[in-house]
């Protein structure tokens, strides 16, 4: 019976365990994911490779240069519209002088007194100033009408040149996402050829050694190489793939939860099987076919689960109570000779209970149940 003497440690220490099980699963996912970063790390291909390689060259050129001539051109304007405001101002004050010194000579008439020489010449100056200043903002207009007609033919130009790589774009982006995409393959196999053997390697060790002491070391290992393999998949591979893998995973371990379940029902374990044996006879009825165990005080009565209680059992001790028995229905021996005491004992039960002697109690269907080692009656 060593199966029920295993030692399981006070709660804490157990609370502990499941702790650092976790967290080790916590680092192991860590460590994977640093791992997987740098191999993440490997450039894939450029756009602007891509657009070199498969586009006109000359086109694009021309595109560069005539986005750097609007530029210039569109500077030139800027800076002669700017002129144009200094002229602007310097037009208005010229303008203002003269009209006072206008006024100034009209009233000098109108009193009989002739102007002096030096208000003729400031007069002169200004109208010269304010012709001059005429003059080059007129010009600079002709220029700006100048430019505004170059930077005009250059947009047209611009225009057409950019319909024309417009239109080589899709064969560029077609080409480039078939790269890109070929890329994240090689990644995801890079990614996968580094976790897949160490999956492998965790699954054996938990087929081997999932019974051992150092067991959740490998459930916390093989977790996070399961959720790691997982993520990995589900970056790389579009959800349309990856929904399949998930549903075909989940199914194996539903699968494999529910064939442990239906085993355990079918073959028991050997705890639970003495404790469905114990509470049989603790109710006198047959641990295999639930027949009534009618021996004793209640040889000649008949009881079921819940009649059991209310059962008025014979208080005579029939000197045939020790005797042997055997289930008439199932044909399963459930008292016998003990083989050490001779006296009788239960059969299915681990220990004699006059001497103590224990005996391998196994599951119904294998030999013993059929042919105990105890001796024969
Ligand atoms: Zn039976
Ligand atoms: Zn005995």
């Amino acid at each position: 019976m060593t199966t029920t003497r295993t030692n399981k440690g006070p709660w804490t220490h157990r609370l502990l365990i499941y702790f650092f099980t976790v967290l080790f699963g916590v680092l192991i996912y860590w460590l994977l994911g640093f791992a997987m970063r740098d191999i993440g790390t490997w450039p894939g291909p450029r756009y602007a490779e891509v657009e070199q390689r498969l586009g006109d060259a000359q086109l694009t050129q021309e595109a560069g240069s005539l986005q750097s001539q609007v530029a210039e051109a569109n500077r030139a304007i800027g800076s002669r519209k700017q002129r144009q405001t200094v002229l602007r101002d310097s037009t208005s004050n010229s303008e203002k002088t003269m009209n006072q010194l206008l006024e100034l000579q009209k009233m000098t008439l109108q009193k009989g007194l002739t102007a002096s020489g030096d208000e003729g010449k400031v007069l002169a100056e200004s109208q010269r100033l304010f012709l001059a200043n005429q003059a080059k903002y007129q010009e600079m207009n002709d220029q700006i009408a100048a430019l505004d007609e170059q930077l005009l033919v250059l947009q047209d130009r611009q225009r057409e040149v950019q319909l024309k790589l417009d239109a080589q774009r899709p064969a560029i982006q077609a080409e480039y996402n078939r790269l890109n995409a070929r890329h994240q393959f090689q990644l995801a196999a890079l990614k996968l050829a580094v976790l897949l053997p160490l999956l492998l390697l965790a699954g054996w060790l938990f087929l081997k050694k999932r019974a051992g002491l150092y067991a959740p070391l490998l459930h916390g290992f093989g977790l996070a190489l399961l959720v790691k393999v997982g993520m990995v998949i589900h970056e790389h591979f579009p959800t349309r793939y990856f929904k399949y893998i998930l549903i075909a995973a989940a199914i194996a371990l539903v699968t494999r939860v529910l064939v442990y379940l239906l085993r355990a029902v079918a073959f028991p374990k050997l705890d639970w099987l003495l404790k469905q044996y114990r509470e049989a006879y603790e109710h006198f009825f047959c641990p295999l076919c639930s027949h009534p165990i009618r021996r004793g005080p209640r040889k000649h009565l008949f009881w079921t689960r819940g009649s059991l209680k209310k059962l008025r059992v014979p208080n005579t001790v029939s000197p045939d109570v020790d005797e042997a028995y055997t289930c008439p229905v199932c044909a399963t021996r459930l008292f016998e000779e003990c083989s050490a005491c001779q006296r009788i004992r239960h059969s299915l039960l681990p220990a004699c209970q006059h001497c103590g002697t224990e005996k391998e109690v196994q599951p119904p269907g294998t030999a013993a149940t059929a042919a105990p080692t105890g001796s024969q009656y």
